[in-house]
């Protein structure tokens, strides 16, 4: 049955890097077979610029309908002076919370071809293979009361609640057991249990849930000691399963481990594997317009939709080996772009048309 995806380019470079994804999405279609009806939708700023709201009604309505997402970034300069209730991130965390996208799953994989991409030692790095599981629709991203207020001596005070509940935290702790069971069967939650009682919790559920997963090791490290231990030596990892905000944090800092943040895909699932799919990054306004910005991670972000939401292993499969393959063939976006002289400097339609052009070479 035909499969449909909805495509949300966003901001700032959202749409060069989208189309690369589309091409490959396309490619698939024309040539592989691949069963998908692709239909358009506006997100974040181009969305308020035309409708006055970052996530309209016709937008959540396709995501409602899709079987997956694909979404560029959203944000940018020209629509911070807005309400913050109005400002393009809040239609991203809207519409995650609307499809119920509780599970975020980050991997941060070093493509040994960009070991020295990395500002690590390629020691440190090379081989490394993390994934990050981050609850996506709680904590103090959404947790209420929020908001600035006035005090009595006339002084603003700024409040958010990082709220958890037993059934939020059991669901992320068994999307990570899950996701261990087919790796290398090692969690380690990341709280900050000796400080925030919501995280206290956190630890306690963790701990109850891995005993359902007898074959996976369970650690627990504070949030300070994980960002430590992720530059001190990262390889120690295998799934990471964290909070919203911890999560967002080191997600972030696991990028710069693999080269650049160009590079990291990521999936956010509902219970049923339904998924958007979408970059780490933000929408790079400093070089949007300018055709420089690195596709791989959207690209990539196409292979786990294939994955986890359209049932294409092979497929998925495909689209990474492409991807490590113009990699191979020493094609570099200038953020992975080292002074090694083999390689060749490209632009973001370049890359996506070389990916295009190896998966085409394989039929
Ligand atoms: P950012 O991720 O957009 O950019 C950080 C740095 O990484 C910049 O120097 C940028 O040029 C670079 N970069 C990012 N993606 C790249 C790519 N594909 N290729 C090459 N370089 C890349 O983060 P920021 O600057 O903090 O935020 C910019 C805007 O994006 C803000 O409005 C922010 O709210 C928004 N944002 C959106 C999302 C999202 O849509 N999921 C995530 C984070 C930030």
């Amino acid at each position: 049955m035909t499969k449909t995806v909805a495509i949300l380019a966003g901001d700032g470079i959202g749409p060069e890097i989208v189309t690369e994804a589309v091409k490959v999405l396309k490619t698939l279609q024309v040539s592989f077979g691949l069963d998908v009806q692709l239909e358009e939708g506006l997100i974040g700023g181009a969305a308020i610029d035309v409708t006055g709201v970052p996530l309209p009604p016709e937008t959540l309505n396709l995501g409602k309908r899709a079987d997956a997402i694909l979404l560029g970034a959203v944000g940018g300069p020209k629509w911070e002076p807005l309400e913050r209730d109005i400002r393009p991130e809040r239609g991203l965390l809207a519409i995650r919370a609307e499809l119920g996208l509780f599970a975020n799953l980050r991997p941060a994989l070093l493509f040994p071809e960009l070991a020295n991409a990395s500002t690590l030692k390629p020691e440190v790095v090379a081989g490394l293979d993390i994934l990050i599981v981050r609850e996506l629709t709680g904590g103090i991203y959404f947790g209420k009361p929020r908001g600035i207020r006035i005090l009595d001596n006339g002084q603003r005070e700024g409040f958010n609640t990082l709220v958890y509940n037993e059934a939020e935290i059991e669901r992320i702790a068994r999307v990570a057991f899950d996701s261990a069971e087919k790796r290398n069967k090692k969690v380690c939650s990341v709280d900050k249990a000796n400080v925030l009682e919501s995280t206290e919790l956190w630890r306690e559920v963790v701990t109850r849930v891995a005993k359902d997963y007898p074959s996976v090791s369970l650690s627990h490290m504070y949030v300070d000691n994980a960002a430590m231990q992720l530059v001190r030596n990262p390889k120690q990892f295998d799934v990471i399963v964290t909070t919203n905000m911890f999560g967002d944090i080191l997600s972030d800092l696991a990028s710069q481990l693999t080269g650049s943040i160009g590079m990291l895909p990521s999936a956010s699932l509902d219970a049923n594997n339904k998924g958007m799919y979408e970059p780490i990054h933000g929408s790079a306004p400093d070089i949007a317009g300018q055709n420089c910005a690195n596709p791989l991670a959207t690209i990539l972000s196409v292979a786990m939709m294939l994955r986890y939401s359209l049932g294409q292993m092979e497929l998925a499969d495909q689209v990474e080996s492409a991807v490590q393959q113009v990699l191979k063939d020493g094609l570099r976006t200038p953020d992975i772009k080292s002074d090694d002289n083999k390689q060749t400097l490209v632009s973001t339609q370049e890359m996506g048309d070389a990916v295009v052009a190896v998966l085409r070479a394989k039929l």
